[in-house]
């Protein structure tokens, strides 16, 4: 049977089952509402208050706790277990700024070639750390000579075992050509993060639409797979656009959204299909297809991540057709100056 979780501060609520770690169940029914760092004991970042009720750990008090914080009703809630229905007082989550921006080293897992110019690379931290972050923030990752080039997270927080990067090639690019040429399997990299603001608004009641330019899909791929994960009921329409069928490099992922989530529709847009992509879709420039398809924008949540042009144009033509501008979210991919 179920356990119910009040948090103190906000009267939300969720529920844990018995053998589920408290946060592992907020994380799941809430997204990052509390804060987290290794999620294994070790580095405390999700200790909060047991008002009332019991907690239990299954592998023992965890390291990072200590027997005094024990004794004051202090628990970490990666490791703690309810017993009880129980009210809890933690520091909450409400914005991008209250997550701990953190420089961390990472391994590069694995890497995909997902069309000629894209590269999927999956990070892995070191095993006493997990990034806390909200879906659609980035990171910024380090190079040597304090350059610094900036990438999306392409997953949700909630699957945080591996990041994933969604890298575009730029042509005579410094870091994108060093890791499409030269870089080595298992190669380490440093990143500061999470970064940002464009991320998922939760609490707003409207429709939402969500545009991708290129590698623009990364950030909305991580904010979808979390708004499918927490069950957001809202309506959700996805545009992509990318110059010929071999750009769109994970078209088959949306298209098998379209069919899982009644709530969710995915609409292609090339600008340049090659003859081979016999393409019956949509064509032109992506945010004009969506102009198009929503003449009143006005009762909207608009997300728009990409090319910095394209990010430019959209803005006027969506203002000139209703959208306030607190209900347009975006991030421009805008090179490094240095
Ligand atoms: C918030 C944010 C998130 C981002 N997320 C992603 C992502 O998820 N995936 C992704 O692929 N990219 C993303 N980018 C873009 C990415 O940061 C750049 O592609 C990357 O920094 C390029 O690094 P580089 O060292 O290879 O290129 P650089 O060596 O920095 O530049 C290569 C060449 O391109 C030229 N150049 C500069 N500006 C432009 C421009 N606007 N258009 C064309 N050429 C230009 C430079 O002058 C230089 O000659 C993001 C950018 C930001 C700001």
């Amino acid at each position: 049977m179920p356990y119910q979780i009040t948090l103190k501060n906000s009267g939300d609520h969720f529920q844990v089952a018995e053998n589920e770690a408290i946060l592992d169940a907020a994380l799941r029914a809430k997204g990052s509402m509390l804060p987290y760092g290794c999620r294994n004991g070790t580095c405390g970042s999700c200790m909060a208050t047991i008002l009332s009720g019991q907690i239990d750990y299954p592998d023992g008090r965890p390291p990072a706790l200590s027997e005094r914080e024990q004794a004051e009703g202090k628990a970490l809630l990666c490791q703690a277990r309810p017993r009880s229905d129980l009210v809890i007082e933690a520091r909450e989550i409400k914005t991008g700024a209250d997550i701990a921006v953190r420089i961390l080293p990472c391994r590069v897992e694995r890497r995909e070639l997902l069309a000629p110019d894209v590269m999927r690379l999956y990070l892995k931290l070191p095993n006493t750390e997990r990034l806390q972050f909200l879906a659609g923030q980035y990171v910024d990752v380090l190079l040597a000579d304090g350059r610094r080039r900036g990438f999306s997270l392409a997953n949700a927080p909630e699957a945080d075992e591996l990041l994933e990067l969604h890298v575009r090639q730029v042509p005579g690019g410094f870091f994108t050509g060093f890791l499409f040429e030269r870089m080595k399997d298992k190669a380490l990299l440093r990143f500061q993060g999470p970064l940002g603001t464009f991320f998922l608004r939760e609490d707003s009641p409207r429709p939402i639409i969500l545009i991708g330019g290129g590698t623009g899909f990364a950030p909305l791929k991580g904010m979808l797979e979390h708004a499918f994960h927490t069950g957001l009921e809202r309506r959700l329409h996805l545009y992509w656009g990318a110059r010929a069928q071999v750009d769109l490099y994970l078209d088959a992922l949306p298209r098998q959204w379209a069919e899982e989530h009644p709530n969710f529709r995915y609409t292609p847009v090339l600008s340049e299909p090659h003859p081979e992509d016999r393409w019956e879709g949509r064509t032109g420039w992506v945010h004009e297809v969506v102009a198009a398809d929503y003449p009143d924008l006005s009762t909207y949540d608009v997300y728009m991540s990409g090319p910095p042009p394209m990010i430019e144009a959209a803005k006027a033509v969506f203002a000139a057709q209703g959208l306030p501008a607190e209900q347009l979210f975006y991030d421009s991919f805008e090179f490094s100056s240095h």
